[in-house]
């Protein structure tokens, strides 16, 4: 496979000669050591980190559409680190740093966009809540800023600071650190580089249910036949309990539907990541194409059900237009859906399972973009080694028999408060 490069780009400028292809497009061998289920980012992430950090290359991921397909290609691709609790706070900050270097890693353009990412402030509370953030994710390395209303309407212009404002704005925590980066570059990245390393990408290839020999897994039924394993992993995010279910599992995970949205493409108009949480949820930013991406908050009743609803464009665009007057003249031109896996805390699940040779990456709820390195990165380990490393055994899925909830999101292990 050709590695891309300047020099490489000039060739084949001159010569004409198409560009081969990214990623191999195999059929699937009767037998592996490693079967990856679900070809997101994380699945390809840990094929690549299995093969790369620990020598494993008889890896396959079975994907059942095309690679990127689901939440890793419908997301809004923010990337921050602006974590409360121990075990998140180290987790999301170990990925941040290997977003830094993930192109060159990948020798492919994720195009990450460290533009800085700014959570809203809206009342003293948010400021004191605020306080407490910055000073733990410096604590943990974490670049933070406070921001006050003055150095807000400098960098942000076109939010609403008008005294009658429905929102009004007490000020920011800036990560200068976070951002974004491109969704697609980041599967295809991970595919291409996991498949110069031998792994094997299967497209179109569903799996409908899994081998056991007793307790343990052996390998899994797909719609293109029986591929036996040593060991079987689960990284297919909203589909995470149908799969569990197949396994006989019953996992403490909801799946619900979030909606994002992009508008027509406009000249620059935001230079930063906004987040607001004070009431309700809204994120936006500013594509390179132009356009202005954003989103809400979850549909909270349990669906599978990967596509738009009015009710939540309308839910949002309120939101847009009280923040962000100058909007309202602005025209939406798509609007989708994507499965998110909600934990009961919060926080997601990299583990083994009951069931031996069966391991678990999920819960990554509104997350799991920016979790995509580590989370391949702590699931390899995890694969490989049979024990989780130390970045993600808080994360082990018998933290909610043990009562060790990490309640990152702030509402109590408790079903429909996600
Ligand atoms: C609208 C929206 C906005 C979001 N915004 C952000 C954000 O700004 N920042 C952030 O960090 N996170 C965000 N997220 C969350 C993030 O997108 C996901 O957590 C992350 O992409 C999960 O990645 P994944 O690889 O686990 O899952 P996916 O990309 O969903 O991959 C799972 C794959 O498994 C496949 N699959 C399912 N069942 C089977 C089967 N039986 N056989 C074979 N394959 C199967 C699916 O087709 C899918 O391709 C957002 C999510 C949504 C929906």
């Amino acid at each position: 496979m050709t590695n891309y490069s300047a020099f490489e780009s000039l060739r084949h400028a001159v010569s004409g000669r198409p560009w081969s292809r990214a990623w191999r497009n195999p059929e699937p061998k009767s037998q592996y050591d490693v079967v990856i289920v679900g070809g997101g980012g994380h699945g390809l992430a840990t094929a690549y980190y299995l093969a790369k950090e620990f020598g494993i290359r008889n890896v396959a991921v079975l994907e059942k559409s095309h690679i990127g397909s689901g939440n890793a290609g419908r997301n809004t691709t923010i990337i921050l680190a602006n974590y409360l609790l121990a075990g998140s706070t180290e987790f999301y900050g170990h990925s941040q740093k290997l977003w830094d270097t993930l192109s060159s890693e990948l020798n492919f353009n994720v195009m990450f966009s460290p533009r800085g990412q700014i959570l809203l402030l809206n009342s003293s509370e948010d400021v004191d809540g605020a306080v407490r953030r910055s000073n733990i994710m410096l604590r943990h390395g974490i670049d933070a800023r406070l921001l006050d209303r003055a150095a807000m309407q400098k960098l942000v212009p076109h939010l609403d600071y008008r005294p009658t404002a429905r929102f009004p704005i007490w000020g920011g925590l800036l990560q200068p650190s976070g951002g974004t980066a491109r969704h697609d570059a980041v599967v295809w990245g991970y595919a291409r580089a996991a498949s110069q390393l031998g792994v094997d990408i299967i497209q179109n290839c569903e799996v409908t249910g899994f081998l056991r020999d007793g307790g343990r897994i052996t390998g899994v039924e797909t719609t293109r036949g029986r591929v036996l394993s040593k060991k079987t992993a689960m990284a297919v995010a909203g589909h995470t309990s149908q799969l569990g279910e197949m396994a006989g599992l019953r996992l403490p995970i909801e799946s619900h539907l979030l909606q994002a949205f992009v508008s027509e493409p406009l000249k620059p108009l935001l230079d930063h990541v906004i987040d607001f949480v004070s009431h309700g949820q809204f994120y936006i930013s500013q594509s390179d194409k132009g356009g202005m991406v954003f989103g809400g908050d979850l549909d909270m009743y349990n669906s599978y059900a990967q596509r738009g609803n009015l009710p939540a464009v309308r839910d949002v665009a309120s939101l847009a237009v009280s923040l962000m007057p100058c909007l309202g003249r602005v025209r939406l031109v798509r609007h989708w859906g994507g499965i998110n896996d909600m934990t009961m805390d919060g926080s997601p699940i990299i583990s083994k399972t009951p069931l031996e040779g069966l391991y678990l990456s999920g819960g990554w709820g509104y997350s799991g973009f920016k979790a995509t390195p580590a989370s391949g990165w702590c699931f390899s380990h995890l694969i490989a080694r049979g024990e989780n490393d130390r970045l993600s055994a808080p994360f082990s899925l018998d933290r909610f028999a043990r009562g060790a909830t990490i309640d990152e999101a702030g509402t109590g292990p408790i079903p429909r408060l996600h």
